[in-house]
């Protein structure tokens, strides 16, 4: 059994529980910015409203701070813990 397909497909079944965009927003920036944001995500400095408006605003991101803020929380579908 794959693990991954599993949690995704339950992820994708609760209500309300829309599919993470931010590993799709990430995997599309060049090298330097990916990291750049990958490192801001996991810093307690930055808040998500920033970030969101940074990466809206550089690279067209069409992100919401909601969407970050539950991906830093870990209640999104990325599985990442
Ligand atoms: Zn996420």
């Amino acid at each position: 059994m794959d693990e991954d397909i599993i949690t995704e497909v339950l992820g994708d079944s609760k209500p309300g529980r829309m599919r993470c965009s931010i590993p799709e927003i990430l995997e599309s920036l060049p090298d330097y910015a990916r990291d750049a944001y990958e490192h801001l995500i996991t810093s307690k400095s930055a808040t998500s409203t920033a970030i969101t408006r940074s990466l809206n605003t550089r690279f067209n991101a069409n992100l919401s701070p909601k969407t970050l803020q539950r991906h830093r929380r870990g209640e999104c579908t990325c599985g990442r813990s």
